[in-house]
């Protein structure tokens, strides 16, 4: 009996060769792997597309219509033949460079035929290169596999034979082999109570479908398992952490967070923030950890939120450190963390990678003392020579930069952890968020501070950039700061650089000096040079800041009131926004100018679309997720968790999302321990997923 875990040269019609390339190409090694390599979509085979709708994008089709023509030509390894081929709708080119001879003599005119092809572009023409075909005849009798699923494969297989036909025979011989011995991996009761389809005939009918109703139950049990032992993991991560460690428990709301709510508030807080802050006490009153993760758009003013958290844990007698990932970020919000305490009388010290040694030497004795209680720094934060005398509130700001491992360290210097809270640079679509943090405890500001005017994004040419320039200097006119940013996609890579160089020269050719002053800053400068550069436009010494992605979170310059992004095609959504996010925060009309090459990927004009179209950064996450798939998204990779799933999709699924959390918040709910019989194979399964026991330790 063949085993899930066999190597798949046991299958039929896999020999060493095709195992070889399997492995290489696709990481397909044992029978379980093959059987989880699932088609991408399964192709109708009793429809027909009309050949005028056809485009090089679809992949896949199937055609049916009538032969008018055929022709040869050119001579020797040149030589091909096209046939000519029409439905009611359009004609297209069937081309062959092989084989010519014998097919030749078998295609008969004015029979209908069925072809099975992928449609690509050649000479301004559609074609088909070496396609499938039979006679409509045949094709009824052949009926029986109506759907037909599509396997990805790599130009190299391609080379090699190995197609998506190729894996499908081979999925229909291992279901021959396997038939019936496949094991169920949910328990029975969740099978039932959600009406599932077992996982034997799951995995049949989504390589082998019997009907297009039963390919839809395999999809979705298969989507829904998945989802669900990844929700099922992370909430067991949360109950573990609340059982294991308790919490300090903030009992009072004191003087310095009542004083500075009723006296040193520069604004009314909005709604959310309001309402963010209560679920901050209330988790913290709780007498577990709090783990929360703070989602808000750019600008919806996070750090309030933050220092009025930071308040409360001193108000308890606890102290508090803010984290950022970047020195500038960090020196901002110690900048406006002293402006705001200050009128109580509450220092605030800054620890970074260029904190002088004399200085280190005293705060680092303050915090151990517990003399000081308020620390913002960078990564410098969880060195090991930093010790706490009692921090009582971490609060991570950026979050993707932060792995779980550097959150961990913060933690270990406590015997009760510290409250958490995890702020992050921009919003994360909420099935990605219940995914990658599914553990953490989601808090949502969805509201902007009144009076914002809505930032105005225009994509240009490069060809327009004269223009550009024109409209940079009115605005210079009136008083306001201009950012110009390029793309420095690797910090290292010279050509980059060359870009940036090319690119102040003309700058400074276009806004000569005395008339306009520029500043420039980028990733390979010193810091100390850097501050010099950054200072240099927030005390608006300078009209212009030239800059690289050093600019992109955090810095806060109310004056500069226009954003030029260079090479915008190059930059990621989520970027631009966060970039985007720069201006805006004074009371003028502000600026988003997207510059661009001429010739755009379907993709990049996607991107600079939505950013034209939208500035909600809810709206433009989720836009992101569905254009790049949830594996490239920032945050995914420092996540530690594998988010490249195999069948089901974080921005289509959400459906299924949901009630697989709910399905495994009722499992924990009812076994929190997962130690009830009927449960023994949900252990099993998390342990064979995840291949380790959880190191709860680790996990902050
Ligand atoms: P982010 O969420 O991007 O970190 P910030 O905390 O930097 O946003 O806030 C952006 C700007 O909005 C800051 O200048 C801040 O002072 C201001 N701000 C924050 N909260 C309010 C409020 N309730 N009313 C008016 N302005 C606010
Ligand atoms: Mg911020």
């Amino acid at each position: 009996m063949l085993n899930l875990d066999d190597n798949i040269t046991y299958l039929k019609g896999v020999g060493t060769e095709r195992a070889n390339i399997l492995a290489t190409e696709l990481n397909i090694k044992t029978v379980r792997d093959m059987l989880y390599y699932f088609p991408y979509r399964h192709l109708d085979r009793t429809r027909y597309y009309p050949i005028n709708q056809l485009n090089e994008q679809l992949g896949w089709v199937q055609i049916k219509g009538r032969i008018t023509k055929v022709d040869v030509i050119g001579e020797g390894r040149q030589q091909r033949m096209i046939a000519y081929f029409a439905d009611e709708t359009g004609l297209i080119q069937l081309v062959w460079f092989r084989g010519i001879k014998w097919i030749r003599s078998s295609l008969k005119l004015n029979e209908e035929y069925v072809v099975f092809g992928k449609p690509s572009e050649f000479n301004r023409n559609l074609n088909i290169v070496h396609p499938e075909m039979e006679t409509m005849d045949k094709h009824k009798q052949n009926l029986s596999a109506a759907l037909l699923p599509l396997y990805n494969t790599t130009e190299k297989m391609k080379t090699r034979n190995v197609t998506s036909r190729t894996i499908h025979n081979i999925q229909i011989a291992l279901h021959q082999q396997i038939k019936g011995s496949i094991h169920e991996t949910l328990p029975a009761y969740i099978i039932e109570q959600l009406n599932l389809m077992k996982l034997g005939d799951a995995l049949m009918n989504i390589h082998i479908p019997q009907s297009q109703a039963e390919l839809e139950r395999a999809r979705f049990r298969l989507k829904f398992e998945e989802l669900f032992y990844i929700q099922l993991k992370m909430l067991r991560i949360k109950g573990h952490r609340a059982k294991a460690f308790g919490g300090h428990r903030f009992t009072t709301v004191g003087e310095y967070f009542n004083t500075f709510y009723s006296k040193h508030l520069p604004f009314e807080l909005t709604g959310a923030q309001k309402r963010v802050l209560h679920e901050i006490r209330h988790d913290t009153n709780t007498g577990y950890q709090m783990n929360r993760l703070l989602q808000g758009d750019v600008g919806s003013g996070k750090t309030l939120v933050a220092l009025m958290s930071i308040l409360l844990a001193i108000d308890n007698g606890f102290q508090a450190c803010i984290m950022a990932p970047t020195e500038i970020l960090a020196t901002q919000h110690y900048k406006s963390f002293c402006d705001l305490l200050q009128p109580m009388g509450l220092p605030v010290a800054l620890l970074t990678g260029s904190t002088k040694q004399s200085v280190r030497k005293k705060l680092l004795d303050d915090l151990a003392s517990g003399q000081l209680k308020i620390v913002v720094g960078t990564h410098a934060l969880i060195e090991d020579n930093v010790v706490f005398n009692n921090i009582g509130m971490v609060v991570i700001d950026e979050q993707h930069r932060f792995g779980v491992a550097q959150r961990a360290k913060l933690w270990k210097k406590n015997n009760t952890p510290p409250h958490v809270l995890i702020m992050t640079a921009t919003p994360i679509p909420r099935t990605l968020a219940m995914t990658l943090y599914g553990d953490l405890d989601v808090s949502v500001i969805d509201e902007l501070p009144p009076g914002r005017k809505p930032i105005k994004t225009y994509h240009f040419f490069d060809t327009k950039r004269l223009q550009v320039f024109q409209f940079m200097r009115d605005q210079i006119k009136l008083g306001r700061q201009i950012y110009i940013v390029y793309p420095m996609i690797k910090e290292s890579e010279s050509s980059d650089y060359k870009y940036l160089e090319d690119g102040v020269e003309s700058i400074l050719r276009a806004f000569p000096p005395p008339q306009y002053s520029i500043s420039v800053v980028h990733g390979q400068m010193k810091p100390a040079d850097k501050d010099i550069s950054m200072n240099y436009f927030i005390n608006h010494q300078a009209d212009i800041l030239i800059a690289t992605t050093v600019i992109e979170v955090g810095v806060n310059v109310p004056n500069a009131s226009v954003m030029v992004i260079e090479s915008a095609e190059r930059f990621g959504l989520s970027q631009l926004h966060q970039l985007r996010g720069r201006v805006g925060r004074g009371a003028d009309q502000s600026y988003c100018i997207l510059m661009s090459g001429n010739k755009l990927t379907t993709d990049a004009r996607q991107r600079l679309q939505t950013m034209v179209q939208t500035s909600d950064g809810f709206a433009i996450a989720e836009a992101d997720l569905k254009l790049r798939g949830p594996g490239d998204l920032e945050g995914t990779q420092q996540s530690g968790l594998d988010i490249n799933l195999k069948i089901a999709n974080l921005s289509t699924d959400n459906q299924i999302l949901i009630i697989a959390r709910n399905a495994a918040e009722q499992v924990l709910d009812n076994d929190p321990t997962l130690a009830n019989n009927n449960n023994s194979i949900l252990l099993s399964e998390l342990t064979r997923r995840w291949r380790y026991e959880f190191d709860w330790g680790r996990i902050s």
